[in-house]
């Protein structure tokens, strides 16, 4: 079969993202084809700003340079915009051609806002979103003097500190009461204008633009209220608006942006948007952060591999001029509902402010000292009751504390998604001892640059510390402060007891739980309890699976199932992503497979074997259909599939599948990924050996553990010994089969 195509429009921050996962995830799937309406490589939009302020160049800010494109295959259109989907013929169109596609990304982006302000035509006004917008203005410097920036936020602060930087004089018009009023509560605010103020920047806030003025050119802004202000640059940064245009005239739903769900599907099949062009569940996301976890939640469906979806993202905001430090995220404002603690330092001019509802921190507003903003941040999105905060006064103090007790899966780089777990196993695994070394290993600190401190006291703590840190937990979502292993003790010492006793237990104060917490819970009752309210798997009437077992069928196998469409009328006959036949549209109640709910084996793909492939030199044919009938019906920690080769020679293909099996000279070896677990196996040893691979991965792995994060977080000699001792229990007693609940 050739390669799915795959078309991503927007050669982005959000599309391309995506695409490293894919190829991260399976390089071989896709023939992938990019459509980029700048005449550039991917790069760091967020870093427009410190272009801007000088702090870094516009070489430096390349995220995929020319070559990443050619090394990976990928044939990219710069400078070239689709103009039309076709969805019904699935294909897309540019000026310059057609191209049609399996699998289409939308990754358009946003537009800037620009005011419809008489005179917006004229020469020396611009937005500030793409490398030439951000060229206009350095050249603008070069030749004038006066910048007035329209917008108050975040990114209108930031070009206005840039401006600063480029020598021009620059007053920022905002039509709030106070700076940056979707982030910042009026203390913040105040504070942040008065160090800016301090910078040299000067404001006209509650001002209503109403006029450009000037006759080719600009000359200056006037007001609603009749005041005027000199300039020859205006920088408009008032907002953005979703880039929609592709999808102008197609039956993709559209509301505020491009619908999607939680797996970032459009309404139209095989049609999917990821980044700042989309809407999920209502919210369109203007910061990185959430567009890389939906890049990595679409990488994993077009790659067939778990997750649990994207869920949403709790925003923060963190303003990138050097000297200030200001973070804010959730809720900020004081209403009826919400308490805040408060606390103010007028000699470091430092505050902080966190926001609670219903004892739950909600929100967070920083100022002066933003340390602890990564540790809010994950108490906000695991809705942390407030007596877990600890506010201290003395944050140099504080730092080693911190550092010492954030959780290992506690995000340091929001922008990346990269964790201060990851960071220090770079940190120790590979030696490093630089903050650019860690950058290039694992991408902490490489788009906003505002995690560098903290990624620094990581590596410093490490240097003074060694190793010994002692961790926050990491909770099985966040419906109660609750870890996999004590959900797991839990059930160990009630067994019999029901899921509801146990959430109770556990202090879940929603028995409904999420998608998250429900799924886990019952996978870990079923391999651990004996639950008492088990419901008998039904089957699905109108669904018979026929499983060809190691991929193999033969005549009478396809004259049976023959003969049933023929007999029963069955209306749809179709290839499932296992090697088993679906027969749909059947009243008859045919199945002896269970159901497919839970995370169960999918395939065990297998080589011509011995009688056919070349170069075999093991039976692994019928290895892998004795593995598949009796790993078949049980329910996993994640979706498995298994390779079995005859030979080395398709070592490489068994290392693509999560787990397999090699045929070679001295015997056979498992091999799970990279990791060889056990070799020259005779094939009884082989087949006993990696049932009892499976069975302890059942028992130890948390739930959507893939088998290889679970041997990775057991240690591969663990696994070694447990999988001997496993083996020899495993002679007498049968594999235990979970009732799915
Ligand atoms: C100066 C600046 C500073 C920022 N700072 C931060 C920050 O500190 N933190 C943060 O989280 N976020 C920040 N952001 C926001 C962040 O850059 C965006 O959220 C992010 O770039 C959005 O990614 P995207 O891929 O959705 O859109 P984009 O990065 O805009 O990419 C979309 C691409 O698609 C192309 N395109 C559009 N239509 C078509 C078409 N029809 N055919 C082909 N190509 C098309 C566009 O030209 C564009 O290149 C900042 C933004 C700016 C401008």
């Amino acid at each position: 079969m050739g390669k799915r195509k795959l078309v991503v429009i927007g050669n982005g921050m959000a599309g391309v993202r995506c695409v490293e996962e894919i190829i991260k995830m399976d390089a071989d799937a896709f023939e992938i084809t990019i459509f980029g309406k700048e005449p550039y490589p991917n790069y760091n939009r967020i870093m427009l700003s410190k272009v801007l302020q000088g702090s870094t160049t516009m070489d430096s800010i390349t995220l995929n340079d020319w070559n990443w494109y050619e090394e990976n295959h990928i044939t990219f259109y710069k400078n070239e915009m689709v103009m039309e989907i076709n969805t019904e013929e699935k294909w897309v169109r540019s000026p310059e051609r057609m191209v049609n596609y399996d699998e289409l990304i939308i990754a358009t982006g946003s537009n800037p806002f620009i005011l419809p302000l008489p005179g917006i035509e004229k020469e020396g006004v611009t937005a500030f979103r793409t490398i030439s917008d951000c060229e206009k203005i350095i050249d603008a410097s070069i030749h004038y003097k006066k910048a007035i920036v329209i917008g108050g936020g975040l990114l209108g602060l930031e070009a206005a500190r840039g401006l600063l930087d480029l020598g021009m004089e620059v007053t920022v018009v905002h039509l709030a009461e106070t700076l940056m009023d979707r982030q910042l509560d009026q203390k913040a605010a105040k504070m942040l204008q008065k160090e800016l103020e301090r910078q040299g920047m000067q404001f006209l806030l509650r001002k209503n633009s109403a006029e450009i003025t000037g006759d080719k050119r600009v000359t200056g802004l006037r007001f609603a209220d009749g005041d005027f202000q000199e300039a020859d640059l205006i920088v408009m940064a008032v907002g953005v608006r979703p880039n929609l245009q592709v999808a102008q005239n197609t039956p993709i739903k559209v509301n505020r942006a491009i619908v999607v769900d939680d797996y970032m599907r459009t309404n139209i099949p095989n049609i999917y948007a990821v980044g700042e062009c989309l809407e999920h569940r209502g919210m369109v996301y203007g910061l990185v952060a959430p567009l890389y976890e939906q890049g990595k939640v679409l990488a994993s469906y077009l790659c067939g591999q778990d997750s649990k979806g994207y869920q949403g993202s709790v925003l923060s905001t963190q303003l990138k001029i050097s000297g200030i430090d200001v973070f804010s995220t959730g809720e900020f404002l004081n209403d009826e509902e919400l308490q805040s603690i408060e606390f103010f330092d007028g000699i470091k001019n430092t505050y902080k402010k966190i926001v609670v509802r219903d004892q739950t921190i909600v929100g967070a507003v920083l100022f002066g000292d933003i340390q602890e903003s990564r540790k809010l941040t994950d108490m906000i999105k695991r809705k942390a009751n407030y007596s877990e905060l600890e506010l201290s006064t003395d944050s140099n103090n504080q730092t080693d504390s911190h550092i010492a007790t954030m959780a290992d899966n506690e995000v340091v780089c929001m922008c990346n998604g990269v964790s201060k777990g990851t960071i220090v196993q770079a940190i120790c695994d590979q030696s490093l001892d630089n903050v650019d070394d860690i950058k290039a290993c694992t991408k902490a600190s490489s788009s906003c640059g505002g995690c560098r401190p903290t990624v620094t006291s990581i590596l410093e703590y490490i240097q003074q510390n060694g190793m010994d840190m002692e961790t926050e937990k990491e909770t099985i979502c966040t419906c109660a402060y609750v870890t996999h292993e004590e959900v797991i003790e839990s059930i160990l010492q009630h067994p019999g007891g029901s899921r509801e006793e146990l959430m109770m237990r556990l202090g879940w104060e929603d028995l409904d739980g999420c998608p998250t917490c429900l799924p886990a819970l019952n996978y870990y009752i079923g391999i651990h309890g004996h639950s008492t309210d088990k419901k008998k798997a039904s089957t699905f009437p109108s669904i018979v699976s026929s499983r060809m077992y190691g991929g193999v069928t033969n005549a009478n196998q396809l004259r049976q199932i023959a003969d049933l469409v023929e007999q029963n009328n069955i209306p749809l006959v179709k290839l499932s992503e296992g090697p088993t036949l679906e027969l749909y549209g059947t009243e008859n109640e045919f199945s002896t497979l269970p159901p497919s709910y839970g995370k169960m084996l999918k395939t065990v793909s297998t080589d011509a074997g011995i009688h056919f492939a070349k170069d075999a030199m093991m039976d692994s044919i019928q290895l892998g259909m004795r593995l598949e009938k009796s790993l078949e019906s049980l329910e996993l920690p994640s979706e498995l599939v298994l390779a079995v080769s005859s030979s080395p020679h398709d070592e490489a293909k068994v290392k693509q599948k999560d787990a397999g099996l090699i045929g070679t000279p001295g015997g056979w070896e498992i091999v799970v990924k990279n990791d060889r677990i056990f070799s020259g196996l005779s094939e009884e040893e082989a087949e006993n050996m990696f049932e009892a691979l499976i069975t302890l991965y059942r028992q130890d792995a948390f739930y959507l553990e893939t088998i290889s994060q679970w041997i990775e977080r057991t240690g591969l000699i663990k696994v070694r010994e447990e999988v001997f001792k496993q083996k020899e229990h495993h002679k007498h007693v049968a594999m235990k089969q979970v009732t799915i609940l």
